[in-house]
């Protein structure tokens, strides 16, 4: 019931926004030019933190991501404790081969934790392979750009996602099927919180948002928890080792078959 009522807060709170006036929208950029990038950030996060919105920007405001603990990973990757402010307590991945680990991880998910995360790692390395896995198996393309009439209200409250941008082109956005478009969006736009986001479904024939994943999509792809992006779908059937769903068999042959077998090839670029 609870996510029921998430949802409908959300497309009630998108239709308020998306008629609000223009002036109202930009107020929000100053409360959100707060976050301000400390001075020990890693180098190479700035061209994803130069990338965020307003409402990311202000989502983060105060977080600290700098490492407590650095140490090796598995296949070359660095594994980085870091404060449980950092992405909120949320594990990710970043430019370089990084894992970042918040400390408020408990112990015994940190296994699981890093599986997932190595899955992200892998997707940054063989970006190709899996486009073409997406393109064929599961009907998913990239763009580099939202449509242009996908409504601001949508694309303005994105949330960022580092295990889903990609670094060389800022983007990507999904399409399923070249008509329906999934955003993570803030479920408060003008207090935006990171934990607190839902995907809408942008049905680019119809020209409506929808709460909901489309049957057909569903039918396919099953009830994930996490339906933004092919990168975290996969991420999540292949750490569950879940073959529940067609997406999830195909995801799980097509990784026995050759995805795994990369691990041992060099990244592509
Ligand atoms: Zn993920």
């Amino acid at each position: 019931m609870l996510p029921t009522i998430l949802l409908l807060a959300t497309v009630g709170l998108l239709i308020l926004y998306m008629f609000e006036p223009i002036q109202q929208k930009e107020g929000f950029e100053d409360s959100a030019s707060a976050y301000t990038v400390p001075p020990d950030d890693d180098p190479r996060d700035l061209p994803w933190i130069a990338s965020w919105s307003a409402a990311d920007r202000a989502a983060r405001h105060g977080q600290i991501c700098v490492p407590t603990y650095t140490e090796d990973g598995p296949y070359g990757t660095t594994i980085q404790t870091v404060s449980k402010t950092c992405e909120a307590g949320m594990a990710h991945t970043r430019v370089g081969d990084r894992i970042i680990i918040p400390d408020s991880i408990p112990i015994p998910y940190r296994d699981q934790t890093i599986h997932h995360e190595l899955i992200h790692i892998h997707q940054r390395r063989h970006t190709d392979a899996w486009r073409t896995f997406y393109r064929r198996a599961w009907s998913f393309q990239f763009a580099e750009a939202p449509p242009a009439d996908m409504p601001n209200a949508v694309k303005g409250a994105r949330r960022s996602n580092p295990d889903t941008w990609d670094p060389a082109t800022g983007g990507p956005w999904p399409v399923w099927k070249g008509r329906y478009w999934p955003v993570p969006i803030y479920t408060d736009s003008q207090t935006p919180h990171l934990r607190e986001a839902n995907t809408v479904w942008w049905d680019a024939w119809r020209r409506e948002v929808l709460a909901y994943p489309p049957a057909e999509w569903s039918a396919f792809f099953g009830t994930p928890n996490q339906q933004e992006h092919p990168h975290e779908l996969a991420a999540v059937y292949l750490t569950a080792e879940d073959r529940t769903s067609e997406a999830g068999r195909r995801v799980g042959d097509w990784w026995e078959s050759t995805g795994s077998l990369l691990w041992s090839k060099a990244p592509e670029k």
